[in-house]
């Protein structure tokens, strides 16, 4: 199949990559010249493991090119990705569409013969619709079924996310699009990832749904978490106890300082404000965003307590700055709310992060980053892990206690065992173990 994808962010350039790798004859399309040159020289703009090599795979086999010319990659395409940024509207919290309608009225003026344009940005219920009628008013000739097919991928594992999907969810309202989206998947139906078929509106709302529903689930164990520092038990162990059950399940509770990233914080807001238009309003959201905002600020207050309460003029140490280890995604991260809240009460700032640096320098201010967790360590006095990356989890202690004013280690991710720090002669304090 001939696809065009349009987007060439973290779910276009994977997504577009995957399904080079299927077989498929696939066209990246972005806006961003800089990015196409970039990919054009080999060079990936994002870390997400593997991709440099899949990328570079299918370049090589023919498969998978780069461009900046929408309508040459939409015109003989049979199919059509959207997958441009769907970011939070500034002022009210509901997802900015902007991006997505500026490029079905590209795709609109460029389709050629029957082509299927689908959504797989996540967008709010009926977005599909307006995206439809969109492309009839720009051009009323187009002969296209508008579909939606959102994504689940993880960053940090979006290749294997993408090949080995839990399911695959693809909502028409035009039953002519329901052999080409086989198609387009076949390699992963055949394999048996479930291929669930449902209306335009059903599939927008399980994106979101689903979002919110593990956003809650952390959120959940968060507050448990601190539940457990005041009665004396053991998050971890509630963790394994209640996720031992079929119905509720071990992922996704894991105490933490709150969840970030580019997706769960935009979107629950955004599955609240629909909720409320539609009058059937979501308070179980509406709280998760809440408790979640005012966490990761929590977590600030939880560093200066175990400072002793005053952190003017001191110095204190982040590992980890991105939402989650193995990508390079700042945005929504809860470090960028600790690092202000721990510079408004006068702490002086050092940081490493294997590869959000660069990023993380274009929104925070003041911050001393280093080229590595001994670096960060110095004249500290406290060392924070707030990203669990696995060159957090062996550090020397000895090396550490060297190189730090005071040994106190917050490990706001629980990758250590209290017992071990503290043998180090480290002050510990961790989530949820009371
Ligand atoms: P991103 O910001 O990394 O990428 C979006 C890209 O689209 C940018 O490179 C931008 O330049 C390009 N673009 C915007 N308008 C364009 C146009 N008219 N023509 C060509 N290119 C255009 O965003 P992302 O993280 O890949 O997210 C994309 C969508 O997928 C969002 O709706 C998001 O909610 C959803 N999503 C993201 C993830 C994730 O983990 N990042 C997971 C699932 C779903």
């Amino acid at each position: 199949m001939r696809i065009a994808m349009i987007g060439s962010g973290y779910v276009g350039l994977v997504s577009g990559a995957c399904l080079a790798d299927f077989g498929h004859q696939v066209v990246c399309v972005d806006k961003d010249a800089g990015k196409i040159a970039a990919l054009g020289r080999g060079t990936i703009p994002i870390f997400e493991p593997g991709l440099d090599s899949l990328v570079a795979e299918n370049v090589r086999r023919g498969n998978l090119s780069f461009t900046t010319d929408l309508a040459a990659a939409v015109g003989p395409a049979d199919v059509v990705f959207i997958a441009v940024g769907t970011p939070s509207r500034r002022g009210d919290g509901h997802a900015d569409l902007s991006y997505v309608y500026a490029a079905a009225r590209e795709i609109a003026a460029a389709v050629d013969g029957f082509t299927v344009v689908v959504t797989k940005s996540t967008v709010p219920v009926g977005t599909g619709d307006e995206v439809e009628r969109v492309i009839r008013e720009t051009n009323p000739a187009a002969d296209v079924a508008v579909v939606s097919n959102p994504e689940f991928l993880r960053e940090g594992a979006a290749i294997s996310d993408f090949k080995r999907p839990d399911r695959i969810v693809v909502g028409l309202e035009d039953e002519r699009a329901r052999p080409v989206m086989t198609e387009v998947y076949r390699p992963l139906y055949l394999n048996q990832a479930p291929l669930l078929f449902t209306g335009r509106r059903t599939s927008e709302l399980t994106k979101y749904a689903a979002n919110a529903f593990l956003a809650m689930k952390i959120t959940f164990i968060n507050e448990m978490a601190d539940l457990c520092e005041k009665v004396g038990a053991d998050v971890q162990e509630v963790a394994r106890g209640i996720g031992l059950d079929n119905r509720i399940g071990s992922k996704f509770l894991h105490a933490g300082p709150g969840y970030g990233g580019s997706c769960f914080p935009k979107d629950t807001i955004a599955l609240a404000k629909t909720a409320e238009d539609y009058s059937a309003p979501l308070r179980l959201i509406e709280t998760t965003v809440a408790v979640n905002d005012h966490r990761k600020r929590a977590m600030a207050r939880k560093i200066i307590a175990a400072c002793g309460g005053e952190v003017r003029g001191k110095t204190v140490a982040l590992l980890g700055l991105t939402f989650k280890p193995n990508t390079d995604d700042m945005r929504e991260a809860p470090s960028l709310s600790i690092i202000q809240a721990l510079q408004d009460a006068g702490a002086r700032i050092r940081a490493y992060d294997p590869e959000g640096m660069d990023a993380a320098k274009g929104l925070t201010e003041n911050v001393t980053f280093c080229g590595g967790p001994y670096e960060a360590a110095e004249g500290a006095e406290a060392l924070v892990i707030v990203t669990e990356w696995e060159l957090f989890r062996a550090l020397d202690f000895e090396r550490l206690k060297g190189a730090m004013k005071a040994p106190l280690l917050v490990d706001l991710r629980n990758i250590y065992r209290r017992d071990e720090v503290r043998q180090h002669g480290f002050d510990y304090l961790s989530i949820g173990r009371g």
